[in-house]
């Protein structure tokens, strides 16, 4: 692989793409923040622009994912949540979002017709509005489908907004649910095993279960578990923070089609997208009452306590049969395109 060229590990959320944000974003840009808010250089899920008594958050995704329309969703409906997950993961209430839609020429108006309904439909659910937007349409050979750039704003109290960064030792591990569904729907719809697998994209708004668990309290850090999977987001969240983690296999809620297809296609599903999970870090003595509240809520029906922060340097996992492996974050993401 050439070294001045962009290749698909430059996009994939792994150590090329933080090399590269690294070496050409954040070395070229010079006001990265305002008011002291939280800035490009903290690479967290938003940054966020402190005014009087309030923080209002911002983030901003592109979403490329092919194919357009899959089990449990398509690309209006991952555009908005997965926009409405990185406002929320930072403890900030969504408020709006803005959607630009770049498309090829000849792309079928019915199909972006029942896009932008879904892109709808996804906001309502956690009353979100969509204020502004662009539109623009590119030669046929010049690009693949659709793509869409969202840009989300929310809210949230000055001192609460939430960092990926807040692990303390002692601190509980809680997922909102199973792990890998999205990626290892969409790669397993892709390789062909079509509509007709139980196995389903998990992509869906995770406001009303930020909200359910903020309201208990003794959330000290969160992250949404997209490209990279579980392994990346727990590796950033445990490094950012200067811990270790310990995590119980037979506590991580992996579906069995999820098993299956992974070991039919030799992927990790802790290295897959998730596009409807939170990672959270909780004090110990809120822990359950979180995970009740969090049980509770659509979506969130399987989440389960799967470890805790210790002192350290590593992600380890106690396997089912006594031994231990450490789960490190992946180089690039095994699976291109999935969000
Ligand atoms: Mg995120």
């Amino acid at each position: 692989m050439s070294d001045d060229k962009i290749n698909m590990n430059h996009g994939a959320g792994g150590e090329v793409m933080a090399n590269l944000i690294s070496r050409t974003v954040l070395d070229n840009i010079t006001k990265k923040s305002v008011n002291g808010g939280i800035s490009l250089d903290d690479l967290d899920d938003g940054a966020s622009i402190p005014l009087g008594d309030y923080e209002i958050v911002v983030t901003t995704d592109g979403h490329t994912i092919d194919p357009l329309f899959f089990p449990g969703g398509d690309i209006g409906r991952i555009s908005a949540a997965g926009t409405i997950n990185d406002v929320s993961v930072m403890g900030a209430k969504p408020l709006a979002i803005s959607n630009a839609i770049i498309m090829q020429e000849g792309f079928p108006i019915e199909d972006l017709d029942t896009i932008i309904k879904s892109l709808n439909e996804t906001c309502e659910e956690v009353d979100v509005a969509v204020i502004t937007g662009d539109t623009k349409v590119m030669p046929q050979d010049k690009l693949d489908g659709i793509v869409m750039v969202t840009t989300g704003v929310g809210i949230a109290k000055k001192g609460e907004v939430v960092r990926d960064s807040g692990l303390q030792v002692g601190d509980k591990i809680i997922v909102t649910g199973s792990l890998g569904d999205h990626g290892m729907s969409l790669m397993s719809f892709r390789e062909g095993f079509g509509f007709e697998t139980e196995l389903k994209s998990d992509v869906a708004p995770m406001w009303n279960i930020i909200k359910k668990a903020l309201d208990i309290g003794g959330v000290t850090a969160m992250k949404d578990p997209t490209r990279g999977g579980f392994a990346n987001a727990i590796n950033e969240m445990a490094s950012k923070a200067g811990v270790g983690v310990v995590l119980e296999q037979d506590a991580i809620p992996i579906k069995q089609e999820v098993h299956a297809v992974s070991e039919m296609l030799g992927i990790d599903p802790f290295e897959v997208a998730n596009e409807g999970k939170v990672v959270m870090g909780v004090k110990a003595d809120k822990a359950e009452a979180v995970l009740e509240a969090i049980k509770s809520e659509k979506y969130g029906e399987n989440a389960a306590i799967i470890g805790e922060v210790v002192e350290g340097d590593y992600v380890v996992v106690n396997t089912p049969i006594g031994g231990e492996r450490i789960l490190e974050a992946p180089i690039a993401d095994p699976v291109p395109r999935v969000c």
